[in-house]
C-alpha cells in the first residue's frame, strides 16, 4: 500500500513575484494551468500535496544593478540593498494583490484567498488551494497605517515590517554567511507603532527578515505569538537570516512558530547556494527546531519561487519526498501532520482571533 499523502500548508512562497515579473503571456493561466519554469503553480501544488500557504507580496528594486552593488546603509560587511520608494511600492503591492484575486476568480473554485484559520481548514478538507496574503517589507504602508487598514480589508493577514533592506520601519538583515543576525539597528519608532497597529488588526508579524535587534523589538512589544515564517537554525547554518538559540527560546516562550526554509543557502553549514543539498538537511533543521520549540512550534516555509531549492526536492511537486524523509527519520504521522499543517493552523488561529 502506498504511504498516505499528507497535505502541506506552507509559510512562504514568492509565486506572485514570479508571475508579476513575467514578460508576455498570461500570468493567471501560467499559475492555474502550470508551466515548466517556476517552483509553484496549481498543478505542481496538487501533485505534491501543497495545500496552501502564505503568498508573499514583495516589491523588487526597480534597478537590479543597484541591488547587486548594494547602495543601502552599511553596518559592516556586505551593504544592504537600497530602499524602495513608497509610491512605487504601493503600485506594485496593489498589482500583486489584484493578481491573486484574479487567480482566485478564474480558478473555478480551485484556489481561495483565506482570511481565517477556518477558511484554511475547509480548503485543506476539500482540496482547494488556500492562499493567504502576506507582505514582505512594509514600504507600501503609510505612517498613519491607512493603507494597512485597506490592505487588511482586502485580505492581508501577515506582514514582515522589513525585507532585507532598510525602510521607514526598520533595518532588515542583510544576507551574509557566516554572520550573526545582529547586524545593526532594529525597528524605528514608526516600526514600533507598526507592531501595535498589526496587533490591533490581529495581523501576523513575520520576524524572518528582521535583524536581531528588530527581532527583540517585536518580541518586547507584540502581544501575539512570535513567528518566523521562513528561517532556519543558526546552530546548523550560521547565516544572518537564521535564528540563534536565544531567539528560538523567545519564540518557544511565546508559543510561536518557525517555518523551515528550503533555500539551500539557509540550510547548508557553509551557506552556499548549491542544488546538491540533501532533503535530509531540511529534516535536520526540523529536528533541531523541534528540540528547541517543541512539537507544536515547527512548520515549513519553503521559499518556493524565491530561492534555490535542493535538487532532490525540486519544487512543490516534490513535497511528499520530504514527508517520506520525515518518516524515514522515524517521525510518526501524527507529528508529521503537525509539522505539515496543524501547527500553522494553531498559530494562525491564535494570532488572528
Ligand atoms: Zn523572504
Amino acid at each position: 500500500m502506498p504511504a498516505r499523502r499528507i497535505p502541506v500548508f506552507d509559510g512562504h512562497n514568492d509565486a506572485l513575484l514570479r508571475l508579476h515579473r513575467r514578460t508576455g503571456g498570461d500570468p493567471i493561466a501560467a499559475f492555474l494551468d502550470g508551466e515548466e519554469k517556476g517552483q509553484l503553480d496549481l498543478p505542481k501544488a496538487r501533485k505534491g500535496g501543497f495545500a496552501g500557504g502564505l503568498f508573499a507580496i514583495f516589491v523588487p528594486a526597480p534597478d537590479r544593478k543597484a541591488v547587486a552593488q548594494g547602495s543601502g546603509p552599511d553596518f559592516g560587511g556586505t551593504p544592504s540593498p537600497p530602499a524602495i520608494d513608497p509610491a512605487e511600492a504601493q503600485r506594485t503591492v496593489f498589482a500583486m494583490v489584484s493578481l491573486l484575486y484574479r487567480i482566485e476568480n478564474q480558478s473555478h473554485r480551485r484556489v481561495r484567498v483565506c482570511r481565517t484559520a477556518d477558511d484554511i481548514e475547509t480548503c485543506i478538507d476539500d482540496g482547494t488551494l488556500a492562499a493567504v496574503l502576506h507582505i514582505e517589507g512594509a514600504e507600501a504602508i503609510d505612517a498613519n497605517f491607512e493603507v494597512l487598514d485597506v490592505l487588511h480589508a482586502a485580505g492581508l493577514r501577515s506582514l514582515g515590517p522589513v525585507w532585507s533592506r532598510p525602510n521607514a520601519f526598520g533595518y532588515g538583515v542583510p544576507f551574509r554567511c557566516p554572520s550573526s543576525p545582529d547586524t545593526g539597528p532594529g525597528l524605528t519608532d514608526l516600526g514600533k507603532a507598526l507592531v501595535a497597529a498589526c496587533n490591533r488588526l490581529k495581523m501576523l508579524i513575520d520576524l524572518s527578515h528582521l535583524n536581531e535587534r528588530g527581532f527583540w523589538d517585536v518580541a518586547e512589544l507584540s502581544d501575539a505569538p512570535l513567528v518566523a515564517t521562513h528561517s532556519n537554525a543558526h546552530a546548523i547554518s550560521p547565516h544572518s537570516r537564521n535564528l540563534t538559540d536565544k531567539q528560538l527560546a523567545a519564540i518557544a516562550e511565546s508559543k510561536g512558530l518557525v517555518g523551515v526554509n528550503f533555500a539551500t543557502s539557509f540550510l547548508r553549514p557553509d551557506g552556499g547556494r548549491d542544488t546538491n543539498t540533501p532533503i535530509d538537511l531540511i529534516v535536520q533543521h526540523t529536528e533541531y527546531l523541534i528540540n528547541h520549540l517543541g512539537e507544536d512550534g515547527v512548520g515549513f516555509g519553503s521559499d518556493f519561487d524565491g530561492a534555490q531549492m535542493p535538487a532532490e526536492l525540486g519544487d512543490a511537486a516534490g513535497l511528499q519526498k520530504l514527508v517520506q524523509a520525515l518518516r524515514t527519520r522515524g517521525f510518526d504521522d501524527k507529528l508529521i501532520e503537525k509539522l505539515c499543517y496543524r501547527n500553522w493552523l494553531r498559530v494562525l488561529r491564535r494570532t488572528w482571533t
